[in-house]
Order: structure tokens, then C-alpha cells, then sequence
């Protein structure tokens, strides 16, 4: 009995990719059914291959794919977003590249959760690309929805230990609980940080604020900076390590 090749159709986000062999390369890609999957593009290196400009980082495809046995196999790609606005600075291509890299770390979410994060990904790749909107603003809505979206949304609303309505004075952040203590719980805190009211109003909005809402947001420095601050640690916590693309970013920053 012959055997039956098995295909499949999907649309993807390259996420990044590595060489393999002479001529291939493997490709971590983001779709909005399979989640996470790495596949290989067999001779993409080569010049005279159709497929190669298809296949750089952040290109949205839509993919033909053979099934495997090490490694499913794109047969054919068509670029649906180029996101070329996107390649055209150095801060928007690290912002990006600190995007892929956090949805790839989170690429294996439940089934329910893969649309969300799919649409997410998208989001922050075309308002990159047309540089709508505060950059930064931007990651920090990033983050606060990827957490949400896997489980990890922090409490913003109500005190950790007493339950009740957090009010605007200084609270106190605890990363192993996942939210905030009021004044008094927080005083009991081995490990707690104050954070300013403002910070968390900011942060507040941001969770529970369409993109489109939050978007014309002007902050001033230090509360950017201490939304960030907090953010970053919070992710920081939940994938145990600090994300490498962060390093980039900082640089890029330094050099103004
Ligand atoms: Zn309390």
C-alpha cells in the first residue's frame, strides 16, 4: 500500500530560525492552531530557492507543510505581511525580536489560549511595523495581556492577604503571589516592594484596555520606567530567567 503523504496548511509567524546542514534552515514559527512548531525548509539557503525570501524573522506566511518524521517540511510559502517598516530600524527590530522571543517561550499555551496570543503576536507586529503609538507603551501592553492570556495575570484589583479593594497609596508588590498587599498586609511582607499609586493605576489600564484605548497614553519617564520595572520582573518570575532579547534592548536604548 502506498503511503499516503500527509499535509497540512497554516498560517504562521516566523519566529526565528537556524542553519541546518548545507543548504537548510529550521524555523521556530507561531501559528494560531498548533502553537509553537519548529520546522525545516529544506534548501532555502540556496540562491536559486522560491522559498528563502518568504522565510526571514517576523514575516507573516501562510505555509504548505509536510508532515515529518524529525521535523515537518514547508513545501511552499507565500508571504501574506511582509512587516518591512518593521526591518527598517535597529529599535524596531529588537522590539520585535523581544516579542518573538517571549511568544515563543510561552508558544506551547492550552489550545484556547493560541488564538488569543495569535492575535496578540499580529497586533504587535503591525503597530511596530507602522509605527503607530509609544514603542514602549506598546511591550508593556505586550506583556500584560501575554500574562493574562496564559494564566499569569497578576491582581491588580484587591489585596492578597485581607481581600479588600486596593486604594491610590503605595502598595506593596509581591512577584511570588502574583499581585499586591495593601499597606497594612504589606508591612508583614518578608519580600514586598512599594510601588507608587500611579504605577499601579497605569497598570491597571493597561490589563484591562484594548490596545486601541491605550495607544495615545502619555507617561511620564519615572512612571514608564517603574511599569516596566515591574512588568519585567513579573515575567522574569514566571519564565525564570530574564528574556536575552531584553539585553538588546537596553543597549539600543543606551545608544540613544
Ligand atoms: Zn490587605
Amino acid at each position: 500500500m502506498a503511503e499516503r503523504s500527509r499535509s497540512y496548511r497554516t498560517r504562521a509567524v516566523i519566529l526565528r530560525r537556524r542553519d541546518h546542514g548545507d543548504a537548510d534552515r529550521i524555523l521556530t514559527v507561531f501559528t494560531p492552531r498548533r502553537g509553537r512548531l519548529e520546522l525545516i525548509a529544506r534548501g532555502v539557503r540556496r540562491t536559486t530557492s522560491r522559498r528563502s525570501g518568504h522565510l526571514e524573522p517576523f514575516i507573516h506566511v501562510d505555509l504548505q507543510v509536510a508532515q515529518g518524521r524529525t521535523w515537518d517540511v514547508v513545501t511552499e510559502a507565500t508571504t501574506v505581511e511582509s512587516f518591512r517598516g518593521l526591518r527598517s530600524d535597529l529599535g524596531r527590530i529588537g522590539r520585535a525580536g523581544y516579542v518573538a522571543e517571549l511568544v515563543d517561550a510561552f508558544g506551547q499555551a492550552d489550545p484556547e489560549a493560541l488564538m488569543g496570543l495569535w492575535e496578540l503576536l499580529l497586533l504587535a507586529l503591525r503597530e511596530l511595523d507602522t509605527g503607530g503609538g509609544h514603542p514602549d507603551l506598546l511591550l508593556r501592553w505586550f506583556e500584560i495581556h501575554l500574562l493574562g492570556l496564559m494564566g499569569f495575570q497578576p491582581e491588580l484589583a484587591r489585596c492578597l492577604g485581607c481581600g479588600e479593594p486596593l486604594q491610590p497609596v503605595t502598595n506593596f508588590l509581591s512577584l511570588q503571589a502574583g499581585g499586591f498587599y495593601c499597606p497594612s498586609c504589606g508591612e508583614r511582607l518578608e519580600q514586598g516592594d512599594p510601588v507608587e499609586a500611579t504605577v499601579l493605576k497605569v497598570l491597571r489600564h493597561l490589563q484591562r484596555s484594548p490596545w486601541s484605548a491605550v495607544r495615545s497614553l502619555r507617561l511620564r519617564r519615572s512612571t514608564q520606567a517603574q511599569v516596566e520595572s515591574v512588568l519585567q520582573r513579573y515575567l522574569a518570575a514566571v519564565l525564570e530567567r530574564r528574556p536575552r532579547s531584553l539585553h538588546v534592548l537596553h543597549r539600543l536604548r543606551s545608544l540613544g
